[in-house]
């Protein structure tokens, strides 16, 4: 069982994300964090039977909060789920939100892994990205959460985006490797629905082409597995002991809970989302003590559909129980897909079309 806070403060939006997010503006953030704790509250006394493993604080930006606001939050839930009965407590990070001081205060508030969104280490790129940090800003972000002596970081990348050129994708993973994390997120972009890059898809000004896809997928394998990552998920490279546990939970249809603004949870197939508005949240919080928005049960169709897409995704692959009635034989001939001991896997050829064979498979 694991737990998912939303935290959806960010200093700029970046032209590519579909998150949940805002600028803090002027939301209490004193008041959010108890709103947060309130609401875990209210779900712990639905579900008391739950045991929570590992906790994920993503959003948005949970490393802007305030040192304050930081240690309430992190105090609160070791209060209500002891960090020792956890495996995991990652929490997102972007360079420029903290210095030593806080990076610290991570560690000794118990975050065992921080998720540092890097995105690219090419100048250029981060200026198209719209990111509020240097190459050399997430370089020295990097260097104080290892001076913090955070047991685990991650570095999330992107590839496929505009303009880039197989050469910058080279040496943002070389830079990447040469800072040795422990695991590397490496997403394809893609162009999502109410975002900047999608008006600019539509007009033209953006392309996605996937042989450019293609080949900056392979680049990013090639190097990676060479260097000692191994790849356990389409986009997720660990070295070897450090993949996410949070994230291998998801994709094993494990129950969550998710708390915060927007927040989706998922406990006994039957999926909720919170309201996705921060100043409505708090609201709903303070006089329901949740805020559920939507729901819905996930009936035996839409789960095989669900564990197929994600776990096809996996180094594992998938049961052939969740194939249902899909042909795959046209897919193994052409060697994307191979079948044995009742799991279905990608080869590394079919690897980098995963949503596409995921979409003939349903
Ligand atoms: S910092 Fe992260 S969550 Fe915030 S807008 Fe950029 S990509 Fe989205």
């Amino acid at each position: 069982m694991h737990l998912y806070l939303h935290i959806p403060f960010c200093h700029e939006i970046c032209p590519y994300c579909s998150f949940y997010k805002h600028k803090p503006g002027k939301t209490a953030q004193g008041e959010f964090i108890n709103a947060l704790l309130t609401e875990l509250d209210w779900q712990l006394q639905q579900h008391p039977q739950l045991q929570i493993s590992t906790i994920y604080l993503g959003g948005g930006t949970p490393s802007l909060l305030s040192s304050t606001h930081l240690s309430t939050l992190l105090k609160g839930l070791n209060a209500r789920i002891p960090f020792s009965q956890c495996t995991e407590i990652t929490m997102e990070a972007n360079p420029s939100t903290f210095k030593l001081p806080k990076a610290q205060l991570m560690t000794q508030l118990g975050v065992t892994r921080v998720s540092l969104g890097v995105q690219s280490f090419d100048p250029q790129q981060l200026t198209v990205l719209g990111r509020d940090h240097s190459a050399e800003g997430a370089i020295e972000s990097y260097h104080i959460l290892r001076e913090a002596q955070l047991p685990s970081v991650n570095l999330d990348l992107m590839f496929s985006t505009p303009g880039q050129t197989t050469e910058s994708w080279r040496k943002t993973l070389q830079q990447a490797l040469d800072l040795r994390p422990d695991h590397l997120s490496c997403y394809n972009l893609t162009y999502e629905e109410d975002t900047a890059y999608f008006k600019k898809f539509l007009s033209g000004d953006y392309t996605d082409l996937p042989e450019t896809n293609e080949e900056l997928y392979y680049l990013a394998e090639n190097t990676l597995t060479g260097a000692g990552y191994e790849h356990y998920e389409t986009s997720n490279y660990a070295l070897p002991g450090c993949q996410s546990v949070h994230n291998q939970g998801y994709w094993s249809g494990n129950d969550y809970l998710g708390i915060g603004p927007s927040a989706v949870g998922c406990i006994n197939q039957r999926r909720y989302q919170n309201l996705a508005d921060t100043a409505g949240y708090i609201q709903r919080i303070q006089s329901l003590g949740h805020a559920l928005d939507t729901h819905e049960e996930l009936d035996a169709e839409a789960w095989r559909l669900e564990r197929l897409a994600l776990e096809l995704r996996t180094q594992r692959g998938c049961s052939t129980d969740y194939l249902g009635e899909s042909d795959p034989s046209a897919l193994i001939e052409h060697g994307l897909l191979t079948v044995s001991d009742q799991r279905i896997k990608t080869t590394i050829k079919g690897a980098s079309l995963v949503d596409s064979i995921v979409e003939y498979l349903a």
